[in-house]
C-alpha cells in the first residue's frame, strides 16, 4: 500500500469514527428508546389506525426539537430538524401492527384487541417489529439533535402508516410529503429480522426484495342442497382444482431459475355441511423480481381460473381481480456501497454482511420511484445465543409475522440506534451535490 492511499484510508476510517454516536451519547437517548418501545409494544395499532403511536411519535419528536407536521397521507408523521446548508435525508420507519394474537409470553406481550377494517374483532401484536424501528428513531432523533456540530443539512424523519397494507407510503406521497415538505436527496430505512443476531446488519446492493402482488378470485357456481349435487355447480370443487392447477404455473411455465411464489393465503366458502354455496373466494399473493416474469404469472391465474371455471360449466366467469400491489426495493448500488464502511466502524468488524435479496415485499419502493436514491438495509433482532442454537440444530426462529416473534430488544435496539447515526451523519457530511454524484456513479 502506498503513503498517500494508507493516509486516504486513515482519514476516512477516522470519518467514519466520528460517525458512530459515542456510548455517552448513546446512554443518554436510549432510556427514551426503550420505554417507547415498551408502550409501543404493549399498545399496537392495526395500519391506517394508528392514531395513538402517531400521537406518541410526533409528541417525543416535537419534544426533542423537530418542526413535526402529523396527519400526513392518514396518520403519518413528518419530522424537519434543519441545520445549515447540506443534502436532505430521510428516515422512514412504519407505524402499523399486525392482526396476530402475541403468544411470546413476554411479561411486557400485548394484550389488545381492535376492530378490523371488516368490523371482526382481532387480536393485535407488533409482530414485525415496527415497534423496534420507532424506538430507534426517537434514539436517532435525540442523538442527532444534541449534536448539531456534527453535521449538517435537512433531517427528515417520517412515520409511514399503513405499510403492512401496502398503502402508507402511496398515501403519504399522494398527501405531498414531495412537495409540502423538502423533496430528499437520499432516503433510509432499516428493518428488524431473525435472519440475523442482534448486534449486526446486511446490506443488499441492488434488487432487495420482490414485486408482491394480492391477487383475489371468487368462483361462481350455483347453490343447492348438499344431498343433491346433480342439481348444483360446486365452487369449492372448482376452487380446489384452481389451487392445484395454479401450483403448475411456477412448477411448469416460468423458466427454471427465475424466482417465482404463488401462494394461496386462503379460501373461503360456505357454512354449513350439507349446503353446496354459491360462491368460493381465495385469496393470492404472487412473488417476483422480473416485471416479465410477473407480468406472465398475473395472466396465466386469470387464464387458469376462467378455465376451470369454463370447464366446470360455471354459470358466470370468476372475477380475477389484483388488489393491491408493489414493486420492489432497489437499493442504490454506490450508496449501498458508500454506507458500508461507517456501518462496520459503527457496530464492529464483521458485524455487517452482504445478504441475497428477500421474498417479503415493502412499500419503501414508493419513495424510490419518486426518483429519490434508496437504502433499504436488514438489522439483527435475534437473541445471539438461540441464533447460534438454532443454527446448530438446523432450525430457525419465529420469523416476522409469527405470534412468537420477539427481537432480542437490548442489543438489536442499541445497534438500531448506533446504524441510524452512523448513516446518517455520513450522509449528512457532504454536500447534495457530492452526494447526487456518489449515488449516479457507476457499480
Ligand atoms: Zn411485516
Ligand atoms: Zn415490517
Amino acid at each position: 500500500m502506498t503513503w498517500s492511499k494508507f493516509l486516504l484510508l486513515a482519514a476516512l476510517a477516522a470519518v467514519a469514527c466520528a460517525q458512530a454516536p459515542s456510548s455517552k451519547e448513546l446512554e443518554s437517548s436510549y432510556p427514551d428508546a426503550h420505554a417507547l418501545y415498551l408502550d409501543l409494544h404493549q399498545n399496537p395499532e392495526l395500519s391506517a389506525h394508528e392514531t395513538q403511536t402517531a400521537a406518541k411519535l410526533a409528541g417525543r419528536l416535537r419534544s426533542a426539537g423537530y418542526d413535526v407536521t402529523e396527519h400526513v397521507g392518514g396518520t403519518g408523521v413528518v419530522a424537519i430538524l434543519k441545520n445549515g446548508p447540506g443534502p436532505i435525508v430521510m428516515l422512514r420507519t412504519e407505524l402499523d401492527a399486525l392482526p396476530v394474537e402475541e403468544k411470546t409470553g413476554l411479561s411486557y406481550a400485548s394484550k389488545v384487541h381492535a376492530k378490523d377494517d371488516a368490523g371482526h374483532d382481532v387480536p393485535v401484536m407488533h409482530a414485525c417489529g415496527h415497534d423496534l424501528h420507532m424506538a430507534a428513531i426517537l434514539g436517532t432523533a435525540e442523538i442527532m439533535a444534541h449534536s448539531k456540530d456534527t453535521w449538517h443539512g435537512t433531517l427528515m424523519l417520517i412515520g409511514q402508516p399503513a405499510e403492512e397494507t401496502i398503502s402508507g407510503a402511496e398515501g403519504m406521497i399522494r398527501d405531498g410529503l414531495f412537495t409540502r415538505f423538502p423533496k430528499p436527496d437520499v432516503a433510509v430505512a432499516l428493518h428488524v429480522g431473525n435472519e440475523l443476531p442482534a448486534g449486526m446488519a446486511a446490506i443488499t446492493p441492488g434488487i432487495y426484495n420482490t414485486n408482491a402482488d394480492s391477487v383475489r378470485i371468487t368462483i361462481y357456481g350455483k347453490g343447492g342442497h348438499g344431498a343433491s349435487p346433480q342439481t348444483t355447480i360446486d365452487p369449492i370443487v372448482i376452487a380446489a382444482r384452481t389451487i392445484l392447477s395454479l401450483q403448475t404455473i411456477v412448477s411448469r411455465e416460468i423458466r427454471p431459475g427465475e424466482m417465482a411464489v404463488v401462494t394461496v393465503g386462503y379460501v373461503q366458502a360456505g357454512m354449513k355441511n350439507n349446503i353446496i354455496p354459491d360462491h368460493a373466494e381465495m385469496g393470492l399473493t404472487v412473488r417476483t423480481f422480473k416485471q416479465d416474469v410477473r407480468k406472465q404469472i398475473l395472466a396465466a391465474i386469470a387464464r387458469i381460473a376462467k378455465a376451470e371455471a369454463a370447464a366446470a360449466g360455471a354459470p358466470r366467469e370468476p372475477l380475477v381481480e389484483r388488489y393491491e400491489g408493489t414493486d420492489l426495493v432497489y437499493n442504490n448500488p454506490a450508496l449501498a456501497e458508500r454506507l458500508r464502511a461507517p456501518l462496520e466502524v459503527a457496530l464492529g468488524k464483521g458485524k455487517v454482511v452482504t445478504a441475497e435479496p428477500i421474498a417479503p415485499s415493502e412499500d419503501f419502493s414508493y419513495f424510490v420511484e419518486q426518483g429519490v436514491p434508496g437504502f433499504y438495509f436488514s438489522l439483527g433482532g435475534a437473541d445471539p445465543e438461540k441464533f447460534a442454537q438454532a443454527k446448530a440444530a438446523g432450525t430457525s426462529l419465529p420469523s416476522n409475522h409469527s405470534p412468537l416473534f420477539a427481537p432480542d430488544v437490548d442489543p438489536a435496539l442499541h445497534a438500531g440506534i448506533v446504524a441510524e447515526v452512523a448513516v446518517l451523519r455520513n450522509l449528512l457530511n457532504t454536500s447534495p451535490e457530492e452526494l447526487r454524484k456518489s449515488t449516479e456513479s457507476p457499480h
